[in-house]
């Protein structure tokens, strides 16, 4: 006898355990099902022990500036177990609620590999469950290239396990995952050295971001910056070190700890999803429409399985409102995907939300208009160690409807969530313009423009 549902989800990452967790809400009878931890990527292995680590970067700076603000302080160095036990308890902590909220809101956990048998039944360790609506969540996982030795590195998911601090850690990509990785382990004391294959970090971002970024890295002393540079093969040596042989027959030699940070792929390929009749892409994503659908009636993929923009609060706005959808009465609710606000934890942070200068310029044309500034904040204004701060308005048409911000800088990861109201409720430059600034900030400048 298989047992029946209202709404599965699988995976207890942030899109299941979302869709669920409404569902619930709504007196729907639910179950996730997980084959690791709930809380999936953005809890065990992302956002979470990211965050924990690019706080405690920001505190080696603190410390590194402490002394130009008359502090007699220095440190006598990073214990590394204890940071990572706090931040494991921390993560266990989120763990263990997790569990709770599930009993309480009679949401049903089942442990295990769920595979779809058909159209509206999965199969668990060869128990059945059958649910009228499934939602597919199973996120991602790292890629890694296929070059020999490859499998001597590792991937963000083992860098979380890493119990001693690397001295000399190498990180090959030029994405989020990179950029905030070589960013923290530099300020935490590692030596760094991040390889690019191109010319540019973070892609699709605006050029001022590159730019801006691009020059911390340069700048950084404990930081190599390669680009236009690719691994051919990795090595371990008698010691245990690794050695990566490059393009342009440079090497880097020394290596206790190499990261793959080239991108995630999603986890489809053990779902079954032929029995189904579900259809992937040809890098394996399901694709839904703007309600989440599949080809299939009933069966949604959300979050980043579905390869439209693989964030934790996407996850979840998209669940909430497919449960919304199906289980009250909201038959036009969906997610709107634009103007989606990102912040990159790099060091400093980055805030991103619109179109760049050249994707506005693209479909705008001369209609565009652009404003910026870089500056110093007042918090590095007289410290020996300065941090860049630097801010683009995008703008368009004879309103000014502003179609992207972009800032690098202190502080812009904080930043952001307000102006990204601004920019979804369609502000103009005027309406920037209007608003009286708070003083003394960085983010003023963003009101001030001219
Ligand atoms: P996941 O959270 O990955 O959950 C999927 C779950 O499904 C997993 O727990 C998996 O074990 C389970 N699963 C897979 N297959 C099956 C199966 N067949 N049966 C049962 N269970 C299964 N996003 C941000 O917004 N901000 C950040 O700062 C940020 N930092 C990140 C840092 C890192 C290092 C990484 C890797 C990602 C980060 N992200 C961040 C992205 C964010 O974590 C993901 O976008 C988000 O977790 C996606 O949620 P999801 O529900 O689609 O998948
Ligand atoms: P990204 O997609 O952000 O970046 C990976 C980049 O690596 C590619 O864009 C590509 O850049 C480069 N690359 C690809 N293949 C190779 C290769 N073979 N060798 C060298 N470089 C290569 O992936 P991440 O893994 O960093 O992160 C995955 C996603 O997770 C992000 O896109 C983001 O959506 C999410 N995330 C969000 C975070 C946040 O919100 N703060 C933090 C971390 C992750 P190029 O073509 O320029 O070489």
């Amino acid at each position: 006898m298989s047992q029946h549902y209202d709404l599965i989800s699988i995976g207890a990452g942030s899109g299941g355990l979302s869709a669920a967790e409404r569902a619930a809400q709504y007196g729907k009878k639910c179950a996730v099902i997980e084959s690791n931890e709930v809380g999936g990527t953005c809890v065990n292995i992302g956002c979470v022990p990211k965050k924990v680590m690019w706080n405690a970067a920001n505190i080696a700076h603190a410390i590194q500036n402490a002394p130009d603000y008359g502090f007699d302080a220095h440190s006598n160095g990073l214990n590394w177990d204890k940071l990572v036990m706090q931040r494991e308890n921390y993560i266990g902590g989120i763990i263990d609620w997790y569990g709770n909220y599930l009993a309480d809101s009679n949401i049903d956990y089942i442990e295990g590999q769920a595979r779809f048998v058909d159209a509206h039944t999965l199969e668990v360790d060869g128990e059945h469950y059958t649910a009228d609506h499934i939602v597919v969540a199973p996120g991602g996982y790292p890629v890694v290239p296929d070059i020999p030795g490859a499998e001597l590195g590792i991937t963000s998911n083992v860098f979380f396990e890493l119990d001693e601090q690397p001295e000399h850690i190498a990180i090959v990509g030029s994405g989020y995952i990179a950029v905030e990785l070589a960013g923290l382990m530099s300020a935490l004391g590692s030596q760094v050295t991040l390889l690019i294959r191109g010319g540019h970090v973070l892609g699709n971002f605006d050029d001022m971001l590159q730019g801006a970024l691009a020059k911390v890295l340069q700048d950084d002393p404990n930081l190599v910056f390669l680009t236009t540079t690719e691994v051919e093969n990795v090595v371990e040596n008698e010691d245990g070190k690794l050695t990566l042989q490059c393009t342009n027959n440079q090497q880097v030699n020394n290596v206790e700890a190499l990261v793959w940070a080239i991108g995630r792929a999603p986890n489809t390929a053990d779902l079954n999803l032929e029995a189904a009749g579900v259809h992937t892409d040809k890098h394996g994503f399901i694709p839904s429409n703007e309600f989440e659908e599949t080809n299939i009636k009933g069966i949604y993929a959300l979050g980043d399985v579905n390869g439209k923009a693989a964030l934790t609060p996407v996850a979840i706005a998209a669940a909430r409102r497919l449960s919304d959808r199906l289980f009250n009465n909201m038959p036009d609710r969906k997610l709107d995907y634009s103007n989606i606000a990102s912040v990159v934890f790099s060091h400093p942070p980055i805030a991103t939300i619109g179109l760049s200068e050249s994707q506005a310029k693209e479909s705008h044309g001369d209609s565009v208009k652009v404003y910026s500034t870089s500056f110093t904040s007042m918090s590095h204004a007289f410290t020996k160690h300065k941090v860049p701060t630097a801010m683009k308005l995008v703008c368009v048409g004879a309103k000014q409807k502003i179609v992207g911000i972009h800032v690098i800088g202190p502080g812009a990861d904080e930043m952001m969530q307000g102006f990204a109201v601004a920019v979804k409720m369609g502000a103009t430059k005027e309406d920037f313009d209007n608003t009286v600034a708070i003083h003394p900030c960085s983010a003023e400048e963003l009101v001030t423009m001219r």
